[in-house]
């Protein structure tokens, strides 16, 4: 299957929810591959390896999905449309300061961390009314929406996951504060993006699916 056909596929299956193709590790000329195939939205885990290859990189909207140090803020505040893992108060503090600098409103989804895994980044569900508190003054970040990467574990298990992901994000809809206004659900990935998005997301990354299996 060439990356062509399996965007296609993929798109079909989606729907109306928005494909996020995961590009960590593959080439820009495989990346543009799959642009010219249709997808929209690209999504990378590391600053550097996408600053290394961005310039080559046909027009797309620009997603972080990984963890972010807080030496890379700057760059990843030049760099990306969206930054998903936003995973502690600090580093949207941060994320808030570098935007102010260069005069940008940072698009920012809160990443959750849905089975509470203590070797895992995101915020446990509990934390975010909290959190929500917390950044009320920030001017310079937009809160669009939550992404989880749930535990490691049966489809089904899974499922129970994304429920609870489904009923937070429908709760934090109600929100009514300047810099929030959740749209997106980012869940599903290659295993289980088809579960995801019966379970309501409205976005999923999918990376070797559509690339193959990465080294
Ligand atoms: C790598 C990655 C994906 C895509 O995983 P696949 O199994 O290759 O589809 C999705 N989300 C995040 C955060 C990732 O790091």
């Amino acid at each position: 299957m060439t990356i062509d056909e399996n965007i296609q596929i993929i798109l079909k299956e989606l729907e109306s929810a928005k494909l996020v193709c995961v590009t960590k590790t593959i080439d820009s000329e495989r990346i543009n591959e799959s642009i010219r195939a249709g997808a929209t939205i690209i999504g990378e885990n590391r600053v550097q390896e996408f600053e290394d290859k961005c310039d080559d990189i046909l027009p797309c909207e620009r997603h972080l999905i990984g963890h972010l140090q807080s030496n890379k803020v700057k760059k990843a505040v030049q760099l990306f449309d969206v930054i998903q893992s936003v995973d502690s108060l600090k580093l949207i503090q941060d994320i808030d300061k570098k935007a102010e600098a260069i005069d940008k409103v940072q698009n920012v989804f809160l990443q959750v961390n849905i089975g509470n895994e203590p070797q895992k980044f995101g915020f446990g569900s509990n934390e975010i009314g909290q959190l929500i508190t917390e950044i009320h003054s920030l001017k310079n970040v937009h809160v669009k929406g939550l992404m989880c990467i749930p535990p490691f574990v049966s489809s089904e298990q899974t499922r129970s996951y994304f429920k609870e992901m489904k009923t937070l994000f429908d709760e934090m809809q109600k929100i009514d504060q300047d810099n929030i206004d959740i749209q997106e659900l980012s869940m599903g990935m290659s295993n289980d993006y088809k579960i995801a998005i019966e379970e309501g997301a409205t976005m999923v990354r999918v990376g070797s699916a559509i690339f193959g299996n990465r080294k």
